[in-house]
């Protein structure tokens, strides 16, 4: 067995053991998160995600094998930005049986259209391609997040901004909304990286009540 694979199956052995009680998802929903690096991926901050996601949600984190982002993804209007639509409805597409959900993790700038009524969002050379640091339906299978609106010399605030993002998504992706409380990472706010910063680094109390029922 290949010395990744081993590791993934300790992995999935030792979390399955944990209790699922204090998990900020259903209890007894046996999710397993798959992490997926699209395209050369920074090692540590691989690591960082999986260690992140599992002491939150305690359940089994698996990083998936780098795969590259499709040129067909790809939009140059504004420089080079990739669809996060199109990157996750390819990401739930393809994931393992196994993984319940899949998180795609990029370097590249993404995009999404951001509509109003069904249409374009006025003006549309604004909204056609929005960058945006993360995307993930509700609910969904599949989120995708991008480091490159995420930067910042300062290493610490660097991390809380991909953690806040990524665990903003997932909320996302099981079934939360955006919420008014402020402190609480699914804030709408928390699309903006001034707010980011200043996020709180878990679900609220109402959100954390809803995940759990
Ligand atoms: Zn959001
Ligand atoms: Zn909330």
């Amino acid at each position: 067995m290949p010395n990744t694979l081993v590791r993934q199956f300790t992995i999935l052995f030792a979390a399955t053991l944990l209790s699922y009680c204090s998990s900020p998802i259903k209890p007894g929903s046996k999710q397993i998160i798959g992490l997926q690096p699209l395209g050369k991926y920074d090692t540590t901050q691989l690591s960082y995600i999986e260690k992140e996601l599992q002491q939150f949600f305690k359940v089994p984190v698996v990083i998936l094998h780098e795969t590259a982002l499709p040129a067909a993804f790809l939009n140059t209007t504004k420089g080079e930005r990739y669809s996060g639509d199109s990157i996750i409805k390819w990401l739930a597409f393809n994931a393992p049986d196994s993984i319940t959900k899949v998180v795609g993790l990029t370097h590249k700038d993404i995009f999404t259209t951001k509509k109003e009524n069904g249409q374009i969002k006025k003006p549309e050379s604004t909204y056609a391609v929005w960058g945006i640091f993360g995307l993930g339906y509700r609910p969904g299978r599949s989120c995708v997040i991008s480091d490159f609106r995420l930067k910042t010399s300062e290493h610490t605030k660097f991390q809380h901004r991909l953690r806040t993002v990524v665990i903003h998504e997932l909320g996302h992706n099981q079934g939360l909304d955006h919420c008014p409380a402020k402190n609480c990472i699914m804030s709408d706010a928390n699309e903006r990286i001034q707010t980011v910063d200043n996020s709180g680094v878990n679900y609220c109390g109402k959100c954390l009540h809803w995940l759990k029922h």
